[in-house]
């Protein structure tokens, strides 16, 4: 996928509690604006890469693009889950993410509770492994995250907007 490694940022914001959490699962919402930036390129599934909250440690996460059910489908939803324990929800914080890998594409919802998150955890294990590579290691260092603003009600700077999003090749 020509669009990857790709940047963007964002507020999370609440999802349509499908008790992810339930699931030992959470998934962590971006608003429209940072959906509605998405390549064309980009299809629905599952990807794999890192992630930050505000100005925190940067860690791996696995990302579901998935067509919107609030929109009747003809929008599409971001949803990442960051592989580290948080004490705290991160409601209302910016979330930066690089996503570097595909893993495949969506599982349909009719899918059995077990099977999906067998599925889930197959995908956690693959991106904690892919991106042990050095040229996904690296872009764990990358500038972008160091950039990070902290807080959605951070005074607003050119660099540093709530739903930003930085096209690949920044
Ligand atoms: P929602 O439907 O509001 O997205 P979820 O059950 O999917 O609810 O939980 C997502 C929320 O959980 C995130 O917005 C975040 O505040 C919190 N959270 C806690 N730990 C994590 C994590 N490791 N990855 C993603 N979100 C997390
Ligand atoms: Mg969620």
């Amino acid at each position: 996928m020509k669009s990857l490694p790709y940047f963007c940022r964002g507020e999370v914001i609440r999802g349509f509690g499908r008790g992810s959490k339930e699931l030992g699962i959470p998934t962590a919402n971006f608003p429209d604006s940072v959906v509605d930036n998405l390549p064309a390129d980009i299809s629905t599934g599952i990807y794999y890469g890192w992630a930050c909250v505000g100005n925190g440690d940067v860690y791996k996460m696995v990302m579901s693009i998935g067509w919107n059910p609030y929109y009747k489908n003809t929008k599409k939803s971001m949803e990442t889950h960051v592989i580290h324990t948080f004490k705290e929800d991160f409601y209302g914080e910016i979330l930066s993410v690089v996503m570097v890998g595909y893993i495949r594409p969506e599982r349909s919802y009719d899918s059995l509770v077990e099977a999906l998150i067998t599925a889930i955890n197959n995908d956690i294990e693959e991106a904690k492994a892919k991106l042990e590579l050095p040229e996904h290691l690296k872009l764990r260092k990358d500038n972008f995250f160091t950039s990070a603003p902290s807080s959605s009600s951070a005074a607003p700077s050119p660099a540093a907007s709530t739903s930003q999003t930085i096209m690949n090749g920044h």
